[in-house]
C-alpha cells in the first residue's frame, strides 16, 4: 500500500509552485551537532552553569524511567471519562533534510522521549544519521523537499494515511519547530471520544478563510482550520469519514483544487466538505503568536510551542535556563522546567 501510495505521490508532486510561508522565516544557522558545549547563565540562578551533553548521557529508557517516577501527573486520572493513554495517539512530526541537525536534535533530545514509540518524523530524503537518532521512526514520504503547496500536501497526505494504517485512537501533526508537552496533550484527549469526530486544534485567523467556489462562481465557501504550526488532532472516527475523500493520495488533488497549503486544505475537508467542526484548543501554540506572552506560571497547561526568527527578532519563550547559545530556541530550558529530572537539567 505504502509503496504504491509513494509511487503516486512521488510521481504527482514534480511541480513547484509558490512558497507557502506566509512570515519569511530565516533559517536557523546554529547547528545543534556539537557533543559538549559549555554555557553560560542565562538566570541568576547558579545551578544553570555548567556543561551540558547535546547527545544523551542517560539512555531514553532511563530518561522515560525517571519520567515515570518523578511525574505522577503522567497517567490519566482514573475518574476521567475516557481512558486514553499516550498509547492510543500517534503523532506525526513534518520535517525535511535541510532542517534534521538544526530543528531534530532538540526534538529528539527533549519530548520525543516521552513519546517515543508513538511519535514519527514524515522528510524528504533517507538519512542514516537521524533514522538511528530517531530509534527508526524516520520515513521517507518521497515527496519533494521544497516549501510548496504539493510538497506539502503530499506529506500531510503520507502522514495521514500511514495513521489511518495504524491502529492508532488519535493523530496529532505538529511541525519541527513544535514543542510538544506531551502528558498535556495526552490529557487534552481524555476530554474527548475517538468514536466521535473530533478535528481539534488552533485557528491563526480571527474570521473564518474565505475562498472562492470555483464550481459556483461567483459563490464563496467559508471555513475554519487549524494552523499547522501549532499542532491539531483528529479523532480516528472523523479520520474514517476523511478516508474515501483524502487518502490515497486524494488529499493532495484537494490541496491542488483549492491552491491552499496543507493544513488549510484539511480545515477544508473536515470543515466544507465534512460539515464538521473545528473545536478550538487555546493550548496549541505557534509561533504566529508572540511566544513571550505565555506567562511563566501557564506553561505548564500549555500542549505545544514554537519558535521563529523574524528579521533580527527571536520569537520564543522568554523563560530563564540554559544561555541563548546553548538554547537559542528555549526548548531545553522549556523541558527542564516541565520535567526537571532529566538528565541534562541542572539540580
Ligand atoms: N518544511 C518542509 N519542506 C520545506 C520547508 C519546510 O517540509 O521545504 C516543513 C518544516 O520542516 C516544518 C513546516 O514545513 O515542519 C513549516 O516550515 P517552517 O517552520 O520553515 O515555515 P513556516 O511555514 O512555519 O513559516
Ligand atoms: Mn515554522
Amino acid at each position: 500500500m505504502r509503496l504504491t501510495l509513494k509511487k503516486v505521490l512521488q510521481a504527482t508532486v514534480l511541480v513547484s509552485l509558490f512558497s507557502l510561508s506566509s512570515l519569511a522565516v530565516l533559517r536557523l544557522a546554529s547547528s545543534m551537532k556539537t557533543e559538549t558545549v559549555d554555557f553560560g547563565v542565562n538566570s541568576s540562578n547558579s545551578k544553570w552553569t555548567g556543561r551540558i551533553a547535546l547527545v544523551d548521557t542517560a539512555s531514553p529508557e532511563q530518561e522515560s524511567d525517571q519520567f515515570r517516577s518523578h511525574n505522577v501527573e503522567y497517567s490519566p486520572p482514573v475518574t476521567s471519562a475516557s481512558s486514553t493513554t499516550l498509547d492510543d495517539l500517534f503523532i506525526s512530526v513534518k520535517t525535511t533534510k535541510n532542517f534534521h541537525n538544526s530543528r531534530l536534535d532538540v526534538i529528539i533530545k527533549t519530548w520525543f522521549t516521552l513519546a517515543r514509540e508513538q511519535t514519527w518524523f514524515f522528510t524528504d530524503s533517507d538519512d542514516e544519521e537521524y533514522r538511528e537518532k530517531t530509534h527508526n521512526h524516520l520515513i521517507n514520504t518521497g515527496c519533494s523537499s521544497s516549501h510548496n503547496r504539493m510538497a506539502l500536501c503530499c506529506k500531510m497526505a503520507v502522514e495521514f494515511d500511514t495513521f489511518l494504517e495504524s491502529n492508532k485512537k488519535w493523530f496529532c501533526h505538529f511541525d519541527d519547530d513544535n514543542y510538544v508537552n506531551v502528558p498535556q496533550l495526552v490529557k487534552m484527549l481524555q476530554d474527548f471520544s475517538w468514536q466521535d469526530d473530533w478535528y481539534l486544534g488552533k485557528p491563526s485567523i480571527k474570521a473564518p478563510l474565505e475562498i472562492l467556489d470555483r464550481e459556483n462562481m461567483p459563490g464563496k465557501i467559508s471555513f475554519w482550520f487549524a494552523t499547522g504550526g501549532a499542532g491539531f488532532c483528529l479523532s480516528r472516527s472523523l479520520a474514517l469519514k476523511m478516508k474515501p475523500l483524502a487518502s490515497g493520495g486524494k488529499f493532495i488533488s484537494i490541496g491542488d483544487k483549492i491552491r491552499l497549503p496543507d493544513d488549510v486544505t484539511m480545515g477544508y475537508v473536515v470543515e466544507h466538505m465534512l460539515r464538521k467542526q473545528l473545536t478550538v484548543i487555546d493550548k496549541f501554540h505557534s509561533h504566529l503568536e508572540p511566544m513571550k506572552f505565555l506567562k511563566h506560571s501557564q506553561l505548564s497547561d500549555q500542549i505545544s510551542f514554537s519558535y521563529s526568527r523574524y528579521g533580527q527578532e527571536m520569537n520564543v519563550l522568554n523563560l530563564d535556563g540554559f544561555n541563548n547559545q546553548i538554547d537559542p530556541y528555549r526548548f531545553l530550558s522549556l523541558h527542564c522546567l516541565l520535567f526537571p529530572n532529566f538528565s541534562f537539567c541542572p539540580r
